[in-house]
């Protein structure tokens, strides 16, 4: 990455995306001074022939240019984090690796950069992964070239575009929209907001506003805005220069969106795609197995209509949707025998994310519990368990989970291998037994992958019978 040349540029946290940062650095000719407050990361870091400079010393920031923050630390809330704070005093401009992205993009100065992409940016409190994935997945089906970067698959700084007019399409956290300094993406989606991560912005109005940078002025050409909350109703309203403004799309999965503009919303599992006040798309969505659910749908418009600006026409995302099998770990099918499917959903680590998991099935055999979230499960609703016929629960909140329950039936089974054969072999066909925990995996498992690939594990040793 250019624009620093011969210059010095701090690089706080020292992960894969620090690493990968510092190294770009370097390679378009500055001088990467890294900071990690692990002695291992530093170490790590060392190894790879990195320049450590410690930047909690008061004299860390003479000549420094900038300083690229990791998206991994929080820098203002809970507490604000000493060495950024640090930084903005010394007046040195704090950015990360999203901004340097678009920054050296809009000078044209990235070597690897003769051919200029563009630029899918998608943000939201839920369904950030699935969109982007869905984005990418239609845009290489209908054989146009793109990129996953981002919080998803790739760093920004490692992606190296290699076709005229292809795509990156880049999932963004709040953290990463917050703290980049520039951020121009040709199209940007905003999916949803609930109040999650508040404690790192300050409340739901810092949280909004982090998000909400992507649509500043000048922004993106194109924005996809789902408006089920008031927010992005908000926001959409700030974007548009009159109703029939096709530069913003509304997506809906809560209502039949009506007026001149472009909109896409699904109701009863059926997408419709509105312009100037005619229908001109449509896709059956319960046909698409990949995309089980509301939120899935929800997921499917805001993906359809991004497709839809890049120029696909409405057949081929529908035939890309029915191709998708969803990502792993979130509402994925990873196996089916005697009439029951086996859905692993171990990214549903906390209660709302469990719940939408619990929305899209019925006839449940509900794997759930591990490490869990203050308060358990007990803001699950009797509507919300509707669907399970039973429970097996497993880890260290098995029994809180229990009592939280209220009249579904339950069996207490501690291992992963005991829950995924109790509820296989009390199922009947047309349940699904569900692995959607609604806790961290932290007591069994170093993280949700590997729990969700236990699950897939014991159900695959279950189906070839041993
Ligand atoms: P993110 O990248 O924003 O964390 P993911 O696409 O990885 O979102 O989905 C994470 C979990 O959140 C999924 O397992 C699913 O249970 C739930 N989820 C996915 N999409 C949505 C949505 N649009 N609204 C609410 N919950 C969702």
């Amino acid at each position: 990455v250019k624009g620093y040349e011969g210059q010095k540029v701090a690089v706080l946290g020292l992960g894969r995306s620090g690493l990968a940062t510092a190294h770009a650095l370097e390679e378009g000719g500055a001088e990467a001074l890294c900071w990690d407050d692990s002695r291992e990361a530093r170490e790590r870091a060392e190894g790879q022939a990195l320049i450590l400079h410690d930047l909690t010393r008061a004299d860390a920031w003479q000549d420094v240019a900038a300083l690229i923050v990791s998206p991994g630390i929080p820098h203002l809330y809970p507490e604000p984090n000493r060495i950024v704070a640090a930084a903005m005093e010394a007046g040195v401009p704090v950015d990360n690796d999203i901004g340097l992205f678009f920054r050296s993009f809009a000078d044209g100065d990235w070597d690897s950069f003769d051919i200029m992409p563009k630029v899918v940016a998608v943000t939201g409190s839920n369904g950030k992964s699935t969109t982007s994935a869905l984005i990418h997945h239609a845009l290489e089906h209908a054989g146009r070239p793109a990129q996953l970067a981002g919080n998803i698959g790739r760093g920004v700084l490692d992606i190296d575009p290699a076709h005229d007019g292809e795509v990156v399409v880049l999932e963004l956290s709040s953290y990463q929209t917050e703290l980049a300094r520039a951020l121009t993406p040709d199209v940007a989606v905003f999916t949803n907001l609930s109040p999650d991560h508040l404690d790192r912005h300050g409340g739901i109005g810092g949280y909004f506003a982090a998000k909400r940078r992507l649509f500043a002025e000048g922004g993106p050409d194109r924005a996809v805005i789902g408006v089920d909350e008031a927010e992005g109703v908000y926001l959409a309203g700030q974007m548009a220069e009159g109703p029939a403004d096709d530069r913003v799309i509304r997506i809906s999965v809560d209502r039949k969106l009506t007026g001149p503009g472009w909109q896409v919303y699904a109701r009863k599992g059926f997408l419709s795609e509105y312009r100037k006040g005619r229908q001109v798309g449509s896709i059956d969505l319960r046909r698409i197995k990949g995309l089980p659910g509301t939120h899935n749908h929800q997921n499917a418009c805001a993906a359809y209509a991004a497709c839809r600006t890049l120029g696909l026409a409405p057949k081929q995302i529908e035939a890309a949707f029915h191709a998708f099998k969803g990502l792993p770990h979130r509402s994925q099918l990873v196996g089916e025998q005697d009439g029951v499917a086996f859905v692993n959903d171990s990214k549903a680590t906390n209660v709302d994310s469990a719940r939408a998991a619990l929305s899209a099935f019925r006839h449940i055999r509900w794997i759930a519990g591990g490490l869990g979230k203050e308060g358990g499960i007990e803001s699950l609703s009797a509507k919300d368990l509707s669907g399970v016929t039973k429970a097996y629960l497993i880890g260290h909140s098995a029994r809180e989970f229990a009592l939280q329950l209220g009249d579904v039936p339950y069996e207490i089974c501690e291992t992963m291998a005991q829950a995924v054969a109790r509820a296989a072999g009390e199922a009947q066909p047309g349940d699904t037994v569900l692995l959607a925990p609604a806790a961290a995996s932290f007591d069994q498992y170093p993280d949700f992958e590997k729990r969700g690939e236990d699950f897939a594990r014991q159900v695959a040793s279950l189906m070839s019978g041993r």
